[in-house]
């Protein structure tokens, strides 16, 4: 269904893609039939829906309520100065239109929430999490795992990153994992202890990487494992983790609906 050959222009514009081994035309050919949905588009957004784009990812979707500021552009690279006050959505989709013309974006200028997460994800075949906040990445785990969605969980802070998949009901789940979020105030947000530019980069990145694995259908992912990096010493590490049978999200009596947080 969908494209099923390159125009001679797409032949040129994936022409590293299509002579990469274990990618090639049929790998191509499955990025643009693929739908990816972004939440935020921040610090991680920005180098996720760029190099999903320049991939040729044929539909993305992105949701942000946000509205470019100046303290954004110290890092979210897909925002121009230009842009200052426009909803981050339509300064996003703009470069991204400008980067590639093969995608489709569809944009949410609004924030994912309890009320209309669902129905926004169940149009996905893979979602990122990009987002700033505990609650909403207990939401998005939340929705993947009840719409049985694959995504990729990503936080950042400082000088620190920590990225995972999720194979809804095969690999663990965020909260097989943290189980909760934390009291709020406990653990410090980016506005707070700040956060430096170029460990979204090298997140966002990696989130990507695993998104293109995924639709592709090669390599390994970064299933039951949370990889963590700290860029002081650059030191990766790869934590193994387990589905808890009694997850109160994806566990035998998991969840029948999203909950508020
Ligand atoms: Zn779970």
């Amino acid at each position: 269904m969908g494209i099923k050959e390159l125009s001679k222009i797409q032949s040129q514009r994936y022409a590293r893609h299509l002579v990469l081994k274990n990618f090639g035309l049929e790998g191509q050919l499955k990025l643009l039939n693929s739908k990816v949905l972004i939440v935020g588009a921040g610090g991680l957004g920005s180098p996720i829906a760029l190099y999903l784009a320049a991939a040729g990812v044929g539909t993305i979707g992105i949701a942000d309520g946000d509205e470019v500021d100046l303290s954004n552009l110290q890092r979210q690279i897909i925002h121009s100065t230009e842009e200052l006050g426009m909803p981050k959505v339509l300064s996003a989709k703009k470069r991204i239109k400008a980067l590639n013309p093969d995608v489709n974006v569809v944009t949410y200028d609004f924030f994912l929430d309890k009320g209309n997460i669902l129905d926004i994800v169940k149009e996905y075949d893979f979602v990122i999490d990009g987002t700033d906040n505990f609650e909403s990445k207990f939401l998005i785990n939340d929705a993947c795992v009840l719409a049985n969605k694959p995504f990729s969980h990503g936080g950042i802070l400082r000088f620190n990153g920590q990225t995972m998949t999720i194979i809804p009901h095969k690999s663990a789940c965020y909260a097989c994992v943290f189980d909760s979020p934390p009291p709020k105030d406990s653990v410090p947000s980016c506005k707070i202890t700040g956060v430096l530019g170029s460990i979204a980069g090298m997140l966002g990145t990696i989130q990507a990487t695993e998104a293109i694995k995924y639709l592709i259908g090669y390599g390994e992912l970064l299933t039951d494992k949370l990889l963590i990096f700290d860029a002081v010493s650059m030191d990766f590490d790869k934590v193994s983790f387990q589905r808890n049978p009694d997850c109160k999200v994806c566990g035998k009596n998991g969840i029948k609906e999203l909950r508020d947080y």
